[in-house]
């Protein structure tokens, strides 16, 4: 190894905005991605690591994405948010995935419960009625977040065939006077104890009910009957704290419904990006072990050794085989970002799959190649580059499009198309 002198400022690595250099940015795009990466430099990345330690939900950051606005991104302009459109939002999820993995996943959790529920419901067909339950109701869950910084989870997954799309959920509501009675339970749920209103997927009670009697309903954590159980010590994504959640005859007042009935299976169906805002994260991540990788290679990450390792040829070939990857893996996302839309075409589907699968395999083969190209000093506690490795793993593991269902459906839709079979009829 050979020592070198202290880099000046001006010729250190200047890591790359998350959206790369040639994507032309709008303003609001901009100062997201501003206020992103303000708050991930200076206040993400120093706590990330005591997060991780500790299995802990980051609550500081919450109180400055709340300060900074970043909770209510997704929120209607006319309900006091920034609007932020699909691209707009991923890229800042991502740049915030840079810095805390947990951080922007559980994001994700609260954000997709507003962009569900605005500009994807805009999409959708409803009738008049429906239109205006929604806007009422809507108008107080926005109202929540935006003057009292309320946080809302997603807890979709049981353990069963429901989470990824093959069966209706488990967890039961029962209409009655007023509102429905909740009964069941999730597992998984990021955000447990710590959101103040669990955006609960669930099927509406009643005989022969199928997916498409999901309902969508925001249930607070207070009530009585929901309880939060189970261990939390994973291997990755420590920060999301995500426990059993258990609710047990809980009354859920109508207005806490947060799509019309029925509307659940309407977006799941007609707007198949909804389900790809867990990606992001991990786009974030792949950057990070890459940005962390030069860094280091270069002698410049903070308290090293100034030690630098990068005239190694092999070295060289490990950080560009990064490098394309990494290229790769942003060009799909950034692609997939603005094709985001709603009754996408076939091809724009197969895409999003294509890209949701990459994104969380890169990821983690990057974090794979970062550690194994700068050794072992680089994989201790002390740094970050061991956490964004555990972390990447989990994102291709997260229902409803894991590495193998995306694989699955890819493989299926690209040799049929829609009503045919080769099969014959079970009897
Ligand atoms: C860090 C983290 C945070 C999470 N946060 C949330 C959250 O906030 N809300 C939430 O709802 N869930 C959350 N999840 C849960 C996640 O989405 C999955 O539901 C969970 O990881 C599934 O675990 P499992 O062992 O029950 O998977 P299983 O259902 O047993 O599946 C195991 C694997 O089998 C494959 N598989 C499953 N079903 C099929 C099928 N029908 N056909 C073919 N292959 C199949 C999949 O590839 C899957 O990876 C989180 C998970 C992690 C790791």
């Amino acid at each position: 190894m050979s020592t070198a002198p202290e880099a000046s400022t001006a010729s250190r690595y200047q890591p790359p905005s998350i959206a790369g250099d040639y994507t032309a940015l709008t303003d609001k795009q901009a100062q997201l991605l501003a206020i992103a990466s303000d708050l991930g430099r200076n206040k993400f990345a120093p706590r990330a690591g005591q997060i991780d330690r500790d299995a802990v939900f980051p609550f500081e950051n919450y109180a400055d994405m709340h300060a900074a606005g970043l909770l209510r991104i997704c929120v209607p302009e006319q309900y006091g948010g920034w609007g932020a459109d699909f691209a707009t939002y991923v890229m800042t999820a991502a740049e915030i995935g840079r810095h805390c993995g947990a951080t922007a996943l559980t994001l994700n959790m609260h954000v997709s419960s507003t962009m569900w529920t605005g500009f994807i419901a805009d999409d959708l067909d409803m009738t008049p009625e429906q239109r205006a339950s929604h806007e009422q109701h809507r108008a107080m869950h926005y109202k929540r977040i935006v003057e009292e910084g309320k946080v809302y989870s997603q807890p979709f997954s049981e353990g069963g065939a429901a989470a990824a799309g093959k069966a209706p959920f488990g967890t039961l509501a029962r209409k009655v006077d007023g509102g429905y009675i909740v009964n069941g339970r999730k597992i998984f749920a990021s955000l447990a104890g710590a959101a103040d209103y669990y955006g609960v997927l669930c099927t509406l009670d009643k005989p022969g009910a199928t997916q498409r009697d999901a309902l969508y309903l925001a249930v607070d954590r207070n009530l009585p009957g929901v309880t939060v159980s189970g261990d939390w010590d994973p291997l990755g994504m420590r920060g999301t704290v995500s426990r059993n959640l258990l609710f047990e005859d809980v009354f859920v007042p109508e207005a806490e419904r947060l799509m019309p009935e029925g509307m659940y299976a309407q977006a799941a169906l007609r707007w198949p990006h909804m389900f790809a805002t867990l990606s992001p994260t991990y786009m974030g991540i792949a950057q990070a072990a890459y940005d962390f990788t030069v860094q280091y290679l270069r002698a410049e990450v903070p308290g090293m050794p100034p030690v630098k390792r990068r005239m190694y040829p092999t070295k060289q070939i490990a950080v560009a085989e990064m490098k394309v990857k990494l290229e790769q893996t942003r060009a799909i996302f950034l692609q997939n970002a603005r094709a985001a839309r709603v009754d996408p075409s076939k091809e724009i589907r197969l895409g999003l799959l294509a890209a949701h699968y990459t994104i969380m395999e890169n990821a983690n083969d990057i974090c794979r190649l970062a550690v194994r190209t700068c050794g072992g000093q680089s994989m201790l506690k002390t740094l970050p580059l061991e956490r964004m490795y555990r972390d990447s793993r989990c994102g291709s593991l997260m229902l409803p499009w894991t590495a193998e269902l995306c694989i699955d459906r890819l493989g299926r839709e690209c040799l049929y198309e829609a009503g045919e079979r080769d099969e014959p009829d079970v009897l």
